[in-house]
C-alpha cells in the first residue's frame, strides 16, 4: 500500500466497486473476526451473519468493540470531510445540520456509519467519520443540496478518504 494516491471527481463516477475493494483491506473490518451474536459493549451493536447490525444481544454473548467504536477509541477516522467557503461560513449551522441528519439516517441502518468529531479550524470545519461510504454519501448530499465544489482523495495513511466541499 505505498505510493497510492487517487483523485475522484464526483461529477463523473463515484467508483463504488473500488471502494468495496478498499474496504476488504480495512483492518477494522476484517471479516470473520467476530463470532455471530458478538455484542459491542460501547454502542450495543451486534454481529448477525457476519455483519454488525442493531439488535438485541443474547445473554452471555461475547463482547468486542465494533469497528466504529474501535476507531473512535483509537482516534482513527476512515474518512474526513472539510467544509469551507464564504457560503459555508454564512450558512454553517444549516449545513452542519444537513451533515448530522445524513449521518443519523445512515447510522439508523448501519451501526458502523458515524460522525466521530466536528472541529473548527481557522477558516474551515473538519468532520471526521468512522466509515468512508458515509463521508462519500454526506459529500454527495451537500453537493446535491447546495452545489458548490466537491473533491475526494484517498491517502496512504490508513486508507483515509478525504472529501472536501467548498462554496
Ligand atoms: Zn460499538
Amino acid at each position: 500500500m505505498t505510493g497510492r494516491k487517487k483523485s475522484t471527481d464526483y461529477s463523473h463516477q463515484p467508483r463504488r466497486d473500488r471502494m468495496d475493494e478498499e474496504r476488504v483491506s480495512d483492518p477494522y473490518r476484517a471479516r470473520g473476526k467476530w463470532p455471530d451474536s458478538t455484542v459491542c459493549p460501547d454502542c450495543g451493536a451486534i454481529v448477525h451473519h457476519g455483519h454488525w447490525t442493531w439488535g438485541v444481544a443474547a445473554p452471555g454473548a461475547e463482547q468486542h468493540l465494533c469497528p466504529a467504536c474501535q476507531r473512535i477509541h483509537d482516534r482513527v477516522p476512515a474518512g474526513q470531510l472539510t467544509l469551507s467557503g464564504k457560503f459555508f461560513t454564512e450558512h454553517r449551522e444549516e449545513i452542519l445540520h444537513l451533515v448530522r441528519h445524513a449521518e443519523s439516517k445512515a447510522r439508523a441502518e448501519h451501526p458502523l456509519e458515524r460522525i466521530m468529531d466536528v472541529k473548527d479550524e481557522d477558516d474551515h470545519t473538519v468532520v471526521t467519520f468512522t466509515d468512508s461510504h458515509l463521508v462519500h454519501g454526506v459529500g454527495e448530499a451537500l453537493h446535491h443540496a447546495y452545489h458548490g465544489e466537491l473533491k475526494s482523495q484517498y491517502t496512504d495513511e490508513g486508507d483515509l478518504l478525504r472529501v472536501a466541499w467548498s462554496r
